[in-house]
């Protein structure tokens, strides 16, 4: 950091625009030439531009504002967000950077499964598609309203390429997840090549979203209402994965069951950064708190995570809302989907198992074995 040389001068004198470009420039780390551009903007007027020469002339007070323009210049912050950051209190300032910070993690994280996808999708070869083109799918999927809640909000769907389970909340919870769920259903009637996957998926999302965002718009409480969303899209010889919320899909392969994604919900967060442990997080008041879902503001709508997940014949896929999993452990479904004959038997089971314990939520589930087809031995 600069020595504060000049910063230390009596409060008038502070103001008298004793500083030439310069020297400002000298003192903020910014160049003349960035100066000159937020002093266009209006970001960082100079105290004084003498009048014959235009020289712009800077008073020391201001050099505090201009190394925080510098730093949020550094983070990334657009200057249009700067100029209406730098103006305020610290405590103020510190807040926008959270905020900005968010938004940058959260964009991050959805660039990040884009660019995963596609070095997935550029580095698959040829054979590896010929040698998996005939495997299948055999599925089932079940909601149920349980044994409390009065009205079922999950919706669920299992097809020859889609599953997908929605836990819908707020006044228009049913339908909301229906509409989501409505939304990929489509996707069932298309062999998409695997070029077609990503825009396909990412059509579905918006027309999800905005089919949410309509029944929501619908009601007393658009706020309020919302949905869940988990799909799973079968592109003949892999899974593409699109999540957002707290439904949770799942593998179980060689008799191990493996959970496929991760919740969106604030207590999450918190075992991430370490704050609560899993065992708290289970037991947590808030524990069905979302951080993300569908349809988001209207300004910025939710951005579902995307993966691609390796398929294997023999794998077993659930994908199911949290009346099953904030109900039954994590071995308990394990054990019933092992013994499962099959999904219809599966999904079956994993009903009964949660009526068992006392259903005080809806259930959604979906169960998919990837299998070689039929028509197709070998
Ligand atoms: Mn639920």
């Amino acid at each position: 950091m600069d020595r504060p040389d000049g910063d230390s001068a009596a409060p008038e004198a502070a103001h008298e625009p004793t500083l030439t470009i310069g020297e400002f420039a000298r003192r903020t780390r910014l160049s003349a030439k960035a100066l000159r551009l937020y002093d266009g903007l209006g970001l960082l007027r100079p105290a004084r531009v003498a009048p014959g020469s235009r020289y712009r002339m800077y008073a020391p007070a201001q050099v505090e504002r201009a190394r925080l323009v510098a730093w949020l210049r550094r983070l990334g912050m657009p200057l249009a967000r700067i100029r209406e950051v730098a103006p305020l209190d610290p405590p103020d300032v510190a807040r926008a950077v959270r905020e900005f910070w968010a938004e940058v993690e959260t964009r991050t994280a959805a660039r990040r499964d884009l660019a995963a996808f596609l070095v997935d999708q550029l580095t698959r070869t040829e054979g590896e598609t010929m040698s998996t083109s005939t495997l299948e799918l055999r599925y089932a999927a079940v909601t149920d309203r349980g044994l409390v809640r009065p009205a079922n909000q999950d919706a669920a769907h299992a097809g020859a390429r889609v599953l997908a389970v929605a836990d819908g909340y707020g006044p228009g919870g049913a339908p909301a997840s229906a509409a989501a769920v409505g939304a990929l259903r489509h996707l069932d009637a298309r062999a998409l090549a695997p070029g077609d996957v990503l825009n396909a998926l990412a059509d579905a999302v918006a027309e999800a979203t905005r089919a949410v965002r309509e029944v929501a718009g619908s009601t007393d409480a658009p706020e309020a209402t919302g949905t869940t969303l988990t799909v799973l899209l079968w592109t003949g010889s892999r899974l593409a994965l699109v999540h957002i919320g707290d439904s949770r899909a799942h593998v179980l392969r060689d008799g191990e069951l493996f959970l496929i994604t991760e919740d969106h919900t604030a207590v999450a967060e918190l075992v991430e950064q370490g704050r609560i442990t899993p065992a708290e997080a289970e037991s947590h008041p808030q524990r069905a708190l979302l951080l993300r879902a569908l349809p988001g503001a209207p300004d910025a709508p939710a951005v579902p995570d995307l993966r691609t997940h390796d398929t294997r014949p023999g794998d077993r896929y659930l994908v199911c809302s949290d009346g099953l999993t904030a109900l039954l452990a994590p071995e308990r479904i394990r054990e019933l989907l092992a013994a499962a004959a099959d999904p219809q038997q599966a999904v079956h089971a994993l009903v009964a198992a949660a009526h068992a314990a006392g259903a005080p939520d809806n259930i959604g589930c979906a169960v998919a074995d990837v299998v070689v087809g039929a028509a197709h031995p070998g």
